[in-house]
């Protein structure tokens, strides 16, 4: 297994040797008619195995605008803002303004210059929008980066990897979500892929393309209706974990069940797409698992925590905090829920 050869975590949990390792052995960069550059396998890449473990470029906060953006890009040293300059840019030119205004208010020198200088903002707020990822800490703070080589990879809607900030070790990690073989080409989900085709390809114009996969261009009506039926349920599963949290120890039993036939219809259809990644069935799966501790079925508990770890650990690894989680909610469900209490007051909703 791939897995095995990366490093243990040192004393401090950090994996050392891993932190800024890119399987470029893994695969290469290509240009593609109509989708610019690409990253393709050129190597059998097995379920779970890291290929991208990235440093980001610059990070900035959510409430950035143009000028913060483009001093982060130019404060970096030349070969890194030679790296940025080189991204896609295809989102369309902001309507907000004022920052022109405000620079304009500081700026001295000639007014050509200055019309350069606007044009640079531009395209690196441009770059900045296509290519950003998200960066969420455990404290709650929210950040935006960019990770340049991760950047590459275009969408799909039934994507083959798996995208993820790594607070524990500072870097974008990217996990196959199944084996992939050399030539495919590797696809991320930009977005929740819990959506119908309409939806999805609306929320993906900010990127500035209509897209084409394999899920939006099927003629299967079904496949469709079940990404519909997938966007019900987690949006009803996580309202009723909402209303469990407030009612505490007072939720009614049945209410537990109407909840658990959702989470149910929700894995069956999971299943049915192939879909098997965190945000969706690690969620499912793992407020499957409480709610059955807190229901006294502490056997099928059991099993639904065995799958969330294997699922933490193949879309985000061994050194992330979501599969520390699983291993301590597989802990509290092999030992039949002692600990239980705590799952009534405990939040898995971001
Ligand atoms: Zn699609």
């Amino acid at each position: 297994m791939l897995a095995l050869e990366l490093s243990r975590p040192g004393a401090n949990g950090v994996h050392p040797e891993v932190a800024t390792k890119i399987r470029t052995e893994l695969y290469e960069e290509r240009e593609t008619p109509g989708a610019g550059i690409a990253a393709f396998a050129k190597a059998f890449i097995p379920s779970g195995t890291r290929i991208f473990c990235e440093e980001a470029l610059i990070v900035v906060r959510d409430e950035a605008r143009q000028p913060e953006v483009y001093k982060a890009v130019s404060s970096l040293p030349k070969d890194k803002q030679a790296a940025y300059w080189e991204l896609a840019a295809s989102s369309k030119p902001t309507k907000d303004v004022d920052w022109i205004n405000q620079l304009r208010s500081s700026y001295d020198g000639e007014p050509d210059s200055f019309n350069a200088i606007v044009e640079s903002h531009e395209q690196a707020w441009s770059i900045y929008e296509t290519n950003r990822f998200s960066l969420r800490y455990p404290n709650g703070d929210y950040k935006l980066g960019i990770f340049p080589k991760s950047a590459r990879l275009n969408h799909a809607c039934a994507p083959n990897v798996f995208h993820r900030y790594n607070p524990r070790i500072n870097r974008l990690t990217i996990h196959a979500l199944k084996d992939i073989q050399p030539g495919e080409e590797l696809n991320t989900s930009y977005i929740d892929i819990c959506h119908p085709t309409v939806v999805r390809r609306q929320m993906l114009k900010g990127w500035g393309f209509r897209c084409q996969c394999v899920v939006c261009e099927s003629p299967d009506d079904e496949q469709d209706y079940r990404r519909k039926q997938l966007e019900d349920i987690m949006k009803k599963v996580k309202k009723r974990e909402s209303q469990r949290q407030l009612s505490g120890s007072n939720w009614p039993h049945k209410e537990y069940e109407r909840s658990m036939k959702l989470i149910q219809k929700g894995v069956r259809l999971m299943n049915k797409e192939q879909m098997e990644e965190s945000d969706t069935l690690g969620f499912l799966l793992t407020l499957a698992t409480r709610y059955g501790l807190l229901m006294g079925q502490a056997e099928a508990a059991a099993l639904w925590a065995a799958s969330v770890v294997a699922i933490e650990e193949k879309c985000l690894g061994e050194d992330s905090n979501e599969h520390h989680a699983a291993l301590v909610l597989r802990k509290t469900a092999d030992a039949g829920g002692l600990a239980s209490r705590t799952l009534l007051s405990s939040s898995i909703l971001a």
